[in-house]
Parts: structure tokens; C-alpha cells; sequence
């Protein structure tokens, strides 16, 4: 029987998951933002803008869907090292309720520059003490789980985390491989850490996105969501499901598996990688003039190896395509116990 990993059914939604506006240190209203975008091809935005969650749901039309989410920096203590050496942790929380205005993870003494102007009486009782370790990271990621959030563990590379910072995290939705802010300054993400992750037997989604904070980093990574709808529910139920791929440009139309082999439809690309949890990968690259837009893996022997009882590793496996320009396209994981 042939199993969709990506939705057979429905539409394919352009997102920006990680945007700033003039609620906290971006250049543009959320309404500017709103008309760049959508002349570009998108139907969503996160307004993810730093430490207060504004939402902006007076932005949402038939056309185009405004997120409500905010990001939250864990910055180590400024007493131990000067800022250029200092590691942080960012995370974009998403809201799972279009309303929320407050979570329980925020700080209004934490709320810098312009968002203090949108402090409102709620949010100053807000005084969640946030500390920089696993335990505090986690304590973060499970309150916003708890609480209706999807949580992102944003620019690791940017923000100086190593293997010790996330591979004990637990309860994260997904973690950015790719932020076009960081990449035009020089510090480009990776899969690296999805990878470790993943390895690690969390099933976290690679996220592709912006941080815009002006026109200069505008349209680089975005997700493209495939949903029945662009409903508020619906899209945060997709993204939650992972039923999404991440891209700075090449397109995954579809991806499905039937009886052991894996077959990707995409843009034409050059290559096309199967990687797994282990060293075993699958990769093609196109013939010189020829590209790939349909491939087909046999994963039989990969999905039928045997395995010595005490490696636990969960399987998975995931698929990476990039294009003539070395643009690429990241599908989530697929943990094979949970295929059918
Ligand atoms: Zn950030
Ligand atoms: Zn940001």
C-alpha cells in the first residue's frame, strides 16, 4: 500500500516562520511585512518578534494566514563572558491559540527596546526566571508544550551552541537548519544538530526561515505546509504533524513509499540524498545534462538490515535535494516505526 509521507491531499502553503516587525527591533509595521511577503508567493507569516507576543490576527485574510509566536532568548549570565563570547538559546514559540497573548515562559523585566511599548496589564505579571542549562531549557520547552506551543530551537550556529547545548533537549518541534539573517552575515546552519537530534531519538523537523528584520533579509529559507486549508487550526495541526518540507528554493511536490521503495518527485535537482541514522545512506546525482525530478530508493535492504539488540537507535530516514545553485530542500525524518 502506498503511504504518503508528505499529504496526498491538499494544498501547498509558502510560510516564513521567523519574522520581526516594529513591535520589537524590526524596520517594518506587520502590515508592511504582510504586502512584501504576499507579493513573493507566501501565505504565512509568524510574527515571532522578541520577548512579547503580539497577535496579529487583523492581518489574516482569505489569502493569508498571521501567526502568533514570539521569540525567546536564554542569554548565559553577561557576569561570566563579554557578549561576543556569550552562548545563547532562542526559541520561537508558536501558538497553538491565535488569542494568546501571554505564556507561561515569558519575563515582562526581560522586554527590551520597542516591545515595551506593548507590555499591556496581563503581561507585567509575567516573571518567569529563565536560566540558560539543560534543565532551564527544558523546564522552558516543556511549560510552552504544556501550555499549547510549539517550541524552535532558532540559529544554533549563531548563537555559539555546541553538542553539549541541545542533544539533551527534550520536547522540541523543530530547529532552524537554515535562518537567511545568519546566512548573509556569515554563520550558516546546518543539519548537523537535526541530525545528532534525530539520532538521539527525538523526532524534531528541520525549519528553514528568515529572522527578517528589514528587506535585507527577506525570502531566503521558508517552509512550505501542505494543508487542506489555510485555517489557523489547520495549518498549526499541519505544522505539528510535520507535514511540511523546508526550502531556500528547490520544490518537493511529493514523497511517498510503497512497498520498500521511496519515491521523490521535486524540481529538477542535481542531487538527491536518502540519509539515515546510521552509515548508510542513499545518493544520486543527476547525469550531466539530465536532472532529477523523479526518483525512486529502494529501501529494502536499509529497512530490512538486522541490527544488534542492544542498538536502540530508532530508525529513520530523511531526504535532502539541492538544485544547479547548491540550494537545497529538507524533508522531516520519518521514523520507520511510525510508518505502517
Ligand atoms: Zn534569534
Ligand atoms: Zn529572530
Amino acid at each position: 500500500m502506498r503511504q504518503y509521507l508528505l499529504p496526498e491531499k491538499g494544498k501547498f502553503y509558502k510560510a516564513n516562520l521567523h519574522m520581526h516587525t516594529t513591535v520589537s527591533d524590526g524596520a517594518n509595521t506587520p502590515q508592511e511585512v504582510k504586502e512584501a511577503y504576499q507579493k513573493e508567493g507566501y501565505s504565512i507569516v509568524a510574527f515571532s518578534d522578541h520577548e512579547v507576543m503580539v497577535p496579529h490576527n487583523e492581518l489574516t485574510d482569505c489569502n493569508f494566514l498571521a501567526l502568533t509566536a514570539f521569540e525567546k532568548s536564554i542569554d548565559c549570565p553577561s557576569s561570566e563572558k563579554s557578549y561576543s563570547f556569550r552562548k545563547t538559546a532562542h526559541l520561537n514559540l508558536f501558538a497553538k491559540d491565535r488569542n494568546a497573548e501571554i505564556c507561561p515562559v515569558m519575563n515582562a523585566s526581560e522586554v527590551w527596546g520597542n516591545a515595551r511599548k506593548y507590555i499591556n496589564n496581563k503581561m507585567k505579571q509575567a516573571d518567569y526566571r529563565s536560566e540558560y542549562s539543560e534543565s532551564g531549557l527544558n523546564d522552558i520547552i516543556h511549560k510552552a508544550n504544556e501550555s499549547g506551543f510549539l517550541v524552535c530551537l532558532n540559529h544554533p550556529v549563531w548563537s555559539l551552541q555546541n553538542y553539549q547545548d541541545y542533544i539533551g533537549l527534550k520536547g522540541l518541534w523543530g530547529i532552524e537548519c537554515y535562518n537567511t539573517g545568519c546566512v548573509i552575515e556569515g554563520y550558516p546552519d546546518t543539519a548537523q544538530p537535526l541530525d545528532d537530534l534525530l539520532r538521539n531519538g527525538q523526532n524534531v523537523f528541520p525549519v528553514y526561515s528568515d529572522d527578517a528584520h528589514g528587506e535585507k533579509d527577506r525570502f531566503g529559507g521558508y517552509v512550505m505546509i501542505k494543508a487542506e486549508n489555510l485555517e489557523y487550526d489547520t495549518i498549526m495541526n499541519a505544522l505539528e504533524k510535520g507535514d511540511f518540507y523546508s526550502t531556500s528554493a528547490p520544490e518537493i511536490h511529493s514523497l511517498y513509499i510503497e512497498d520498500d521503495i521511496l519515491t521523490v518527485e521535486c524540481s529538477p535537482v542535481v542531487s538527491i540524498t536518502v540519509s539515515t541514522e546510521r552509515r548508510s545512506n542513499l545518493h544520486i546525482v543527476s547525469e550531466k545534462e539530465s536532472l532529477l525530478t523523479h526518483v525512486e530508493f529502494n529501501l529494502g535492504k536499509y529497512l530490512s538490515e538486522s541490527r544488534s539488540a542492544e542498538d536502540e537507535m530508532r530508525r529513520y530516514f530523511r531526504v535532502t535535494v539541492i538544485d544547479e545553485r547548491g540550494r537545497s530542500a529538507l524533508s522531516r525524518a520519518y521514523f520507520t516505526d511510525e510508518l505502517k
